[in-house]
């Protein structure tokens, strides 16, 4: 982690803008974080996982719950959507055609995604595509790693696609390295993001648990714990 941070439950959330944020990890590679409330709880009982966190080049706010949480700490620190962030990463290294890698999804699905987004950027060079169900995660490493990609969008949904950036950075050190949850769903056209208004008001969860009614699990009680926590660390600060 760099110096232009902020810290948040004993984990350091970058504080640039989306700008600035692509700006530093085109010119140093490595692993992006997208950080949310679920994986600084899950970190808090799993060291090896706090430690891909804390080792991050970079760590992103992906949500209204950092947001949130920030905030209360006196940072304002806008989020911004893992989404949003791997669609620029995938343009801007488009721009110089080095090779990207997808992994992840249902079978079909990321194959999907890349179709609509050859689309919109044709010049997209993806040099490895699969599903994000592998049995035998060093044979997909081992593919990978020939393709050589200078960027590898994880969609193994979280903790499973940090995990698995970590192991790849060892074999592809000068390359951006990012998890990005259900983006490829949303790509392929599948799921359907939350509209407009819903990403503005910072109510994309609410939308998402609204379709996808078993994602309550994941809000409660994580999130109000996150929000309470945080509070308590605002208290002794
Ligand atoms: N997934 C996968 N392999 C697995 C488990 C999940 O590729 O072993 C995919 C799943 O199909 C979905 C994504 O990971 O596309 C996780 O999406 P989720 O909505 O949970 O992520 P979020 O956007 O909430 O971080």
């Amino acid at each position: 982690m760099n110096k232009d941070s902020v810290e948040i439950l004993g984990f350091g959330v970058n504080s640039y803008n989306k700008e600035q944020a692509l700006e530093y990890i085109l010119e140093n590679s490595g692993i992006v974080v997208t950080i949310n409330p679920e994986m600084i709880s899950y970190a808090k009982n799993h060291s090896d996982f706090a430690n891909i966190i804390k080792n991050a080049d970079l760590v992103i706010p992906d949500g209204i719950g950092i947001e949130i949480g920030l905030k209360i700490l006196g940072n304002n620190i806008k989020r911004i959507p893992g989404i949003d962030f791997g669609l620029s990463l995938i343009k801007e290294v488009s721009k110089t055609g080095e090779g990207i890698a997808f992994i992840g999804a249902k079978p079909t699905i990321a194959d999907k995604a890349v179709e609509n987004l050859k689309k919109e950027i044709p010049n997209l060079n993806v040099v490895y595509c699969h599903d994000g169900y592998f049995k035998d995660e060093q044979a997909v490493i081992n593919d990978i790693c020939d393709s050589n990609p200078k960027l590898i969008l994880a969609a193994l949904g979280s903790p499973k696609q940090e995990f698995f950036i970590n192991e790849l950075k060892k074999r592809l050190p000068d390359a951006i390295l990012i998890g990005l949850g259900g983006s490829f769903d949303v790509w392929s056209g599948q799921v359907q993001r939350a509209p407009k208004i819903y990403q503005k008001l910072g109510l994309e969860w609410l939308y998402r648990t609204i379709k996808e009614p078993q994602r309550i699990k994941r809000i409660f009680p994580t999130l109000p714990l996150f929000v309470l926590n945080v509070v308590k660390e605002r208290c002794i600060k």
